[in-house]
C-alpha cells in the first residue's frame, strides 16, 4: 500500500538515456501543410495566440485530419513546457463513500449499511498519509461523498491533525460539491467555509465535480448535484482567498461534443477572471467509464475521442498552464500517447483510488504506478519527466528518495 520508490529514479539513471536533455524548443508549424484546410486559420489562431471560438472548437471536433490537430495541441503545449513532462507522487485518500446523492454516473456513492459503504475515523486518515508520507509521497488528495451525518468539525479536525503530524504534506482536498455541502452543514458561507478550511492546513483543491457545464445535461444526470453557477462560485471564491485549483470535465456519457466546447469556454472565462498568480493550475478531462454505473448501457470513450478531448483542451485553454491526463480513467498507454497531442501531466503514483475503476470489480482499488514505470513511460515517449510538487514546482530528492525539498 505504500508509495514506491525504485531505483531508476535518480538523474543519474536518467542521464544514460541520450535524448534526455532537457529543450524548450518549439518545432515549426506551417499551417498551409494541413491536410484539412478548415484547419488552417484556426492553426493561425494558435500561432498568433488568439483565443479559439466556439466554431473552431466544433471544428476541431469534426475534422478527419488528426495529425493536424494533434500537431496544433503538441506546438502549444511546447511552447509551454518544451519537451518537459510533469508527474508527482501522492496518495488518494477517499475518507467515506456515503453520500446524500445518488448520481447516476456514479458507482462509488454507497448509503450507509448498504453492502460496501464504508467511513475512515480520523486516525485512519492518519495512518494513511503518514504510511504515504514516510514513502516520500509529497501530496494527498482527499475527496468524499457528501456525509450526511459528519459536522463541518470533522473536516477541519481532520486538517489540522494532518497539519500537526505531516507538515510538508501538500493537503489537495474537497470538490467545489463537497464545499457546497458543508455550506449547508454549517450554516456558513462559500467564502467562511473556506476561510476556515484554509487556515486548518488546506492547500489546494482538486477540480472534480464539474462534470459537464450544461442544466439539459445536469437534470439528465446529475440532479441534484451542484449547478455550474454553483461550482463556478465555488472555485471563483477560492481564488479569490488564493486557493488554486484544477478543473475537471467528465465527458462521453450524455453530452453533445458542442456542450464540451461551452463548458471549457466557461473555463477560460472564469480563469480570466482570476487574480494573477492564483486560479486554475489544470485542466483535467475525465473519461466516463460506464461499468458499474446507472449508465452502464453507454459504450464509453474510443481511443481517439479521449485523444481529441485533451487536444481539444489544450488548444481551447491557452489560459490554463496544465494538462493532465489522469490514466486511472484514460489508461497508462493512451495517456504516454497524450504527451504528443497537448498534455504535459501525468499525474502521480496513485495508490488508492476508490472513485472510479478502469477494470471495473469489488478489490480492485489498489491502483498503483511506480516512479520508475511513470518515467519510463515518460522516457520512451521523448520527454524528460519531472517530479513536481502539487503547485508544479520542482522536487528535489535525496539518492534513496525519501527525503525531497522544492528545488529554488
Ligand atoms: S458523484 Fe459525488 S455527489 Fe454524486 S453520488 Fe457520487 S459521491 Fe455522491
Amino acid at each position: 500500500m505504500s508509495v514506491v520508490l525504485e531505483h531508476g529514479n535518480s538523474p543519474a539513471a536518467d542521464a544514460t538515456v541520450p535524448w534526455m536533455v532537457e529543450d524548450r524548443g518549439v518545432p515549426a508549424m506551417d499551417p498551409g501543410e494541413f491536410a484539412d484546410g478548415a484547419l488552417r486559420p484556426i492553426a493561425e489562431k494558435v500561432l498568433g495566440g488568439e483565443y479559439l471560438t466556439a466554431e473552431d472548437g466544433m471544428a476541431l471536433w469534426e475534422t478527419r485530419d488528426i495529425f493536424s490537430l494533434g500537431e496544433m495541441a503538441n506546438h502549444m503545449r511546447r511552447q509551454k513546457h518544451g519537451n518537459v513532462a510533469y508527474y508527482n507522487i501522492n496518495r488518494h485518500i477517499n475518507y467515506s463513500n456515503i453520500c446524500a446523492l445518488a448520481c447516476k454516473f456514479c458507482e462509488f456513492h454507497r448509503k450507509r449499511g448498504e453492502n460496501g459503504a464504508y467511513e475512515f475515523s480520523h486516525d485512519d486518515v492518519f495512518r494513511i498519509a503518514g504510511d504515504a508520507a514516510a514513502a516520500g509521497a509529497t501530496e494527498v488528495h482527499i475527496v468524499g461523498g457528501l456525509h450526511p451525518w459528519l459536522p463541518f468539525d470533522w473536516y477541519l479536525e481532520m486538517l489540522r491533525g494532518l497539519r500537526t503530524r505531516f507538515p510538508k504534506l501538500h493537503v489537495k482536498a474537497f470538490t467545489a460539491i463537497e464545499i457546497n455541502h458543508f455550506t449547508k452543514i454549517s450554516k456558513l458561507s462559500t467564502r467562511e467555509v473556506l476561510t476556515a478550511l484554509k487556515e486548518a492546513g488546506l492547500g489546494s483543491m482538486p477540480g472534480g465535480g464539474a462534470e459537464v457545464f450544461d442544466d439539459r445535461v445536469h437534470d439528465e444526470v446529475f440532479k441534484g448535484k451542484l449547478r455550474a453557477d454553483g461550482w463556478m462560485e465555488v472555485h471563483r471564491t477560492a481564488h479569490q482567498l488564493g486557493i488554486r485549483t484544477n478543473a475537471t470535465i467528465l465527458y462521453g456519457h450524455v453530452e453533445s461534443r458542442a456542450e464540451r466546447i461551452g463548458h471549457l469556454i466557461k473555463l477560460r472565462e472564469l480563469q480570466d477572471e482570476a487574480p494573477k498568480g492564483a486560479g486554475f493550475q489544470t485542466i483535467i478531462p475525465l473519461s466516463f467509464i460506464p461499468e458499474g454505473s446507472e449508465l452502464g448501457h453507454l459504450p464509453g470513450n474510443t481511443g481517439l475521442e479521449d485523444l481529441k478531448m485533451l487536444a481539444i483542451s489544450r488548444l481551447m485553454l491557452p489560459n490554463f498552464e496544465h494538462v493532465k491526463a489522469f490514466w486511472i480513467m484514460q489508461s497508462m498507454k493512451l495517456s504516454q500517447v497524450s504527451l504528443s497531442w497537448g498534455v504535459d501531466d501525468l499525474d502521480g503514483t496513485v495508490v488508492w483510488y476508490d472513485i472510479t475503476k478502469r477494470e471495473g470489480g469489488a478489490g480492485n482499488q489498489h491502483q498503483e504506478q511506480t516512479v520508475e514505470g511513470i518515467r519510463r513511460l515518460i522516457v520512451e515517449a521523448g520527454f524528460v519527466p519531472v517530479e513536481r510538487d502539487t503547485l508544479y514546482r520542482r522536487v528535489v530528492r535525496s539518492a534513496d528518495g525519501k527525503q525531497w525539498s522544492v528545488a529554488t
